[in-house]
């Protein structure tokens, strides 16, 4: 009898050539980690896909939901596999195309991924067309443009037969790109910035800066809420919280004011490096966009950047304010960034802020505070929150050199 299963595509993996199944891999681990709350029997690799067996044909719907949203997926079918017996695989498409609700045109697409099968696909869509043709007489075949198309391969041994499919996220698996570490504040952009470059493969270390004690801890609450948002999709190795509240009072004695924001993130951007190389991570990200506001100039972007060695990504530059809600609101994250919460950027802000610093006197007013000292001091007081939805991720040993309690809080 015909069994439901859930058929993983993927496109970009099937360009890699020879790394192929080291991306293979780590997309079925990381489906795996993904399904495993949901009664799913195995992730296997088969001729070009995967294959999700299900230990409840009912639990279709919701596996092919949860996978859609793992980096790597292209397309997500829910197909019926059977043996490669021409009654059985004509009553799966009879039973498939049934399911596929409102249509008025059809087409059959067979291929044949082996051989050995006596039929050709062209034979395959005659004999599989002219059985649907006679189960649906009112219905008509289109083959240039049909609302439904059927599907029928056969691959060694059996065949999948299915008319639902569903884009997924795309990309590629994560871990299969190395580590970053993301700036997470509690706005719109920051975790659309983090997911962009998780779906490119890249494990996502997030730090957020808190303005604890001189601010409640609300905002690092939302970043546990927005690292939960994003969990579907295992991108999230873990959260680091940096309390900043008073090294920002520190510096705000000392600094003239306008240059405040570029000390701050001077200061943050330092910390997050020396995190990253801690973690073997070897870039970071921000959700900055350009001119959205007083410190995503040109002139002050290279002002900050020149604190750090590694490269710093910063997905949204070219995006707007709409397109970056846009996906948000997909993601799931606009709402809890929706909620206000003081964190560091509400701390010490200055009335007029410098939107195109000139670098000398950045550096003058950098050498007013011991930077080195306050960098050593926050790493110290760094605490972090494991996201168990990433099976890729290993936290590093070298954390025990200068962290006290090693713990999650
Ligand atoms: P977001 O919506 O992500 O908060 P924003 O438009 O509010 O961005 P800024 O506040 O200027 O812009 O922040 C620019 C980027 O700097 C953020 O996208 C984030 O990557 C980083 N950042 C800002 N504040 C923090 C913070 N408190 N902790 C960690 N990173 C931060
Ligand atoms: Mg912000």
């Amino acid at each position: 009898m015909a069994k439901r299963v859930c058929l993983i595509h993927y496109h970009e993996i099937g360009l890699k050539g020879k790394n192929r199944s080291t991306f293979e891999n780590f997309l079925v681990s990381n489906l795996r980690r993904a399904l495993r709350d949901l009664p799913v029997k195995d992730v296997t690799r088969t001729s070009g896909h995967l294959l999700i067996s299900l230990s409840d044909d009912e639990a279709a719907i919701p596996v092919a939901q949860a996978a859609l949203q793992v980096p790597g997926v292209a397309r997500v079918s829910i197909a019926l596999l059977c043996p490669r017996d021409e009654q059985q695989f004509c009553d799966a498409a009879v039973k498939v195309l049934g399911e596929a609700g409102e249509f008025k045109t059809f087409k059959v697409h067979a291929r044949r991924s082996n051989t050995d099968y006596h039929l050709h696909s062209l034979e395959l869509n005659r004999l599989v067309g002219s059985v649907l043709c006679e189960a649906f007489p009112d219905k008509r075949v289109d083959v240039h443009n049909p609302d439904v198309t059927v599907y029928v391969n056969v691959v060694q041994g059996d065949v999948y037969v299915y008319a639902a499919s569903q884009p997924g996220v795309g990309g590629l698996p994560v871990g299969s790109a190395g580590k970053v570490v993301s700036l997470l504040s509690s706005g719109f952009d920051s975790p659309v910035a983090t997911w962009m470059v998780g779906r490119r493969g890249a494990i996502c270390l997030p730090i957020h800066f808190s303005g604890r004690p001189m601010t409640a801890d609300t905002s690092e609450y939302l970043c546990q809420d927005l690292m939960q948002a994003l969990r579907p999709s295992g991108i999230i190795g873990r959260l680091y919280v940096v309390p900043f509240g008073e090294v920002q009072r520190q510096i705000s004695l000392v600094v003239p004011q306008s240059l405040r924001i570029i000390m701050y993130r001077r200061m943050m951007f330092a910390i997050a490096e020396r995190v990253a190389r801690l973690e073997g991570a070897k870039a970071l990200v921000t959700g900055e966009s350009l001119g959205q506001v007083a410190s995503q100039t040109l002139e002050n972007i290279a002002a900050v950047d020149e604190v750090v060695s590694m490269p710093v990504f910063r997905p949204l530059i070219g995006s707007d304010k709409q397109e970056i809600i846009e996906r948000a609101k997909a993601l799931g994250t606009y709402d809890i960034c929706c909620e206000t919460a003081p964190d560091c950027c509400t701390l010490f802000m200055p009335r007029r802020p410098e939107t195109h610093a000139r670098i000398d006197q950045v550096h003058a007013a950098w050498d007013l505070f011991d930077h080195d000292a306050m960098i050593e001091e926050l790493l110290a007081s760094i605490e972090y929150v494991d996201a168990e939805g990433c099976p890729s991720y290993r936290p590093p040993k070298e954390l025990k050199t200068f962290h006290k309690t090693l713990g999650p809080r």
